[in-house]
């Protein structure tokens, strides 16, 4: 007999949802008591892998208190104001509430004819990133799942938009030693080989050496190469770093290739006009990618693709097959199946919308700026510790730093030490902090701090 999908057994998600927007609420609420993770026990990793899909359902309420304690009091939670690592995601209370929303409605976001409020929502939050970006009228995109989509969608624009088919053999593609892998990754799953990516080294502050790309992209010219595209970081993984804009952009136009911009933590700077500046620039590249699930309070997975000329991904992602043709909605209409690789998928931006909507633009900036002023704060204090040592300054929100006393000389007895300190705090549930490594061979820690929570 069907047990589901009845009212009885709706009457019972009723009572369960309720319930948990209760303890879900109160758990973030309380976020900063508790600790960053917990770890898997023993006899649950054996519940979990002694179950089985039963042949016959269970009663909901079991499983439901089973998943809550076996599975999501295990999560290791990056929006937790002491987790300090991978750039973690401040994740708010009302994206989940924009999230459920959405989830529940389940609206097919691929094109107007099946989604068309949410469409038109999506379409003007795009614009409106557009416009922080400084790109024209003609600009686009498309929200993807995350920043290495993101960088993988703008890249099959790029190569479509400047190389032909006989020529992809011996394209070039240039990041710098700081570049996000899924740069190199995406690059790879669209058909080019690792050796088709130069690695740029950075200077001092790891910023990608202009000089050294000139010479490189000279180089691979004289060797009957054609060099494509430049990856530009607005935020680097490591240490937030940013390459320069300008520069990266007149080396572009100079060589006719396309700058693409990773900022998938880092473009949030456009919405803060203290920080902005830093990224100047950036109004120059031709695609750029910018994830909303890093530093804009949003649960995953919410991120955008943004191309300077909307064609560009309309060329290399536009495909009208028989069976869709009822739900185009016009000729001229662009869909967004028509810009990149998704077919069927989630209105991403509706729980934007509904934050951006609730928080205002000044919202959002206060957000970034105080994640800026964390890192900046944490910085000025580890530099009055004299057994400490700042790695890399503070910027966007990321300072590197580790323990080096006088005491300890050798660089891998420090080393190890800080990847000890490192693994002793996470263990603790206390917080996470995990390590990276600068200058080759070294250790050190590094933190990210990005909440803004009026909480705590
Ligand atoms: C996080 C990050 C990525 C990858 O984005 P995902 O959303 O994890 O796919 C790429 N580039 C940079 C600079 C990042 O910080």
């Amino acid at each position: 007999m069907i047990h589901y999908n009845t009212k009885e057994h709706n009457e019972q998600i009723r009572v369960l949802m309720n319930e948990f927007t209760e303890q879900i609420v109160t758990f973030y609420n309380t976020l900063h008591r508790k600790p960053v993770g917990s770890p898997v026990e023993e006899n649950t990793w054996e519940h979990l892998e002694s179950q089985e899909i039963p042949r016959e359902g269970r009663p909901l309420e079991e499983v439901y208190s089973e998943m809550l304690e076996d599975i999501y009091a295990h999560v290791l939670l990056a929006q937790h104001p002491r987790s300090f690592s991978c750039v973690p995601s401040n994740a708010s209370l009302l994206s989940w509430m924009g999230d459920a929303m959405t989830a529940a409605y389940n609206p097919h976001a691929s094109c107007r004819t099946n989604a068309p409020a949410a469409d038109l929502v999506e379409k003007r939050l795009i614009r409106w990133m557009c416009d922080r970006a400084g790109y024209p009228e003609e600009a686009g995109g498309l929200f993807v799942s995350g920043g290495s989509m993101a960088n993988l969608t703008a890249l099959t624009a790029a190569r479509d938009a400047r190389l032909s088919f006989e020529e992809r053999s011996r394209a070039v593609v240039y990041v710098s030693d700081q570049t996000h892998v899924s740069a190199a990754k995406g690059l790879h799953i669209i058909g080019f080989d690792w050796s088709q990516v130069r690695m740029i080294p950075t200077d001092n502050r790891f910023r990608m050496d202009l000089k050294a790309l000139k010479t490189e992209v000279e180089k691979d010219r004289k060797e009957g190469k054609k060099p494509f595209a430049v990856i530009a970081s607005a935020g680097t993984t490591n240490t937030g770093s940013v390459d320069p804009m300008k520069g990266i952009a007149a080396i572009c136009r100079e060589y006719g290739m396309w700058m693409h911009v990773d900022g998938a933590f880092g473009a949030s700077a456009l919405l803060s006009e203290t920080y902005r500046p830093l990224l100047e620039g950036i109004e120059e590249s031709d695609s750029l990618s910018w994830d909303a699930h890093k530093w804009m309070m949003q649960t995953y997975s919410c991120s955008v693709v943004l191309v300077r000329d909307k064609s560009d991904l309309v060329r290399s992602f536009a495909a009208h097959p028989e069976y869709l043709k009822d739900a185009e909605s016009s000729e001229e209409q662009v869909e967004f199946w028509d810009l990149g690789p998704e077919l069927t998928r989630p209105a991403r931006g509706l729980k934007l919308w509904l934050t951006l909507q609730t928080v205002g633009s000044k919202g959002m900036e206060e957000v970034f700026d105080h994640g800026c002023a964390l890192a900046e704060l944490a910085e000025e204090r580890i530099r009055q510790e004299p057994e400490w040592e700042i790695m890399a300054p503070a910027s966007l929100g990321v300072v590197n730093f580790r323990y080096a006393p006088d005491c300890v000389q050798s660089e891998a007895e420090r080393d190890r030490m800080n990847q000890e300190i490192s693994y002793a705090i996470t263990e603790s549930g206390f917080a996470q902090v995990f390590t990276t490594i600068l200058g080759g061979m070294k250790c050190y820690n590094k933190v990210v701090t990005e909440v803004a929570n009026k909480i705590y």
